[in-house]
């Protein structure tokens, strides 16, 4: 603004008239009221109560509300081991939260398995369901290490834009099935496929059955739309030819056995 400009407006309305834009006000308003939902899954879950607390204070950012709701939360912390048996329960609830929602992956566990990663009721990574915005590394991560998870949460918000915000989309409809807990956890979208091989006469699957959690996940999902069989049947034959050289290489002591001799 131009000297001359500054001084024709009357020094109330230069102290009290701000201007700014529609997405900065936006965001400022909903980076600093980001309720996140009330549940914990292990011990990380005893950090993030840490960090409700006195000592740390979410509230300095507005986000001390933690609801018990998920109609009312923006924000989940997916905080402790994330348990094959839990994972139903944690998709539903994320697709109860109202858009816009984020998700926090916090500690080890939560992001990629951690000491119980290849267990077997662990699920390896959380990302594989939900759509994760900001990683917490640590086991567990201190109080300060998720205030800045936060913080991080924060920037992310302030770069979006009111125009593009895709949950006011009409066509938006980001649903994610809900896992089925069997034997193992089943993505519904290849129950087709898990009955043909069900029904098969014996013999006919020689193939043991597909490692089916690395294909549930929403993020790694071409934006082309749904796996082709091809595509489903090369990702499982990558992921058995790896854990097959996992178990080979437990097998001979970490040593690569085509290199030794
Ligand atoms: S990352 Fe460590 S502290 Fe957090 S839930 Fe897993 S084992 Fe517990």
């Amino acid at each position: 603004m131009h000297e001359d400009d500054a001084t024709s407006i009357s020094p109330e309305l230069q102290r009290n008239v701000f201007l700014a834009s529609v997405d900065s006000l936006y965001n400022l308003i909903r980076r600093t009221s980001t309720w996140p939902l009330m549940f914990g899954l292990a011990c990380c879950a005893i950090e993030m109560i840490c960090t409700a607390a006195s000592r740390f204070d979410m509230g300095r950012f507005g986000m001390e509300i933690m609801r018990p709701s998920p109609r009312q939360a923006d924000l989940m912390i997916v905080s402790g081991t994330v348990t094959k048996k839990m994972v139903p329960q944690i998709v539903r609830i994320f697709n109860q939260m109202a858009e816009p929602r984020y998700v926090i992956s916090m500690g080890a566990c939560a992001t990629g398995g951690g000491p119980f990663k290849e267990g077997y009721n662990v699920v390896s990574g959380i990302d594989k369901f939900l759509p994760v915005d900001v990683y917490v590394p640590g086991c567990p991560p201190t109080p300060e290490a998720l205030m800045h998870g936060f913080l991080k949460l924060h920037e992310k918000i302030s770069r979006q834009s009111i125009t593009q915000a895709p949950w006011y989309r009409k066509s938006a409809d980001d649903a994610i099935p809900v896992p089925i807990l069997g034997p193992d956890l089943l993505d519904p979208r290849r129950l087709a496929e898990v009955r043909e091989r069900t029904l098969a006469p014996q013999g006919e699957t020689a193939e043991p059955a597909a490692p089916v959690i690395a294909e549930v996940s929403p993020v790694a999902r071409p934006a082309g739309g749904p796996l082709t069989p091809e595509e489903i049947e090369r990702r499982k034959q990558e992921a058995l030819a790896r854990r097959a050289e996992i178990q080979r290489r437990r097998q001979t002591g970490g040593e690569d056995p085509s290199a030794a001799g």
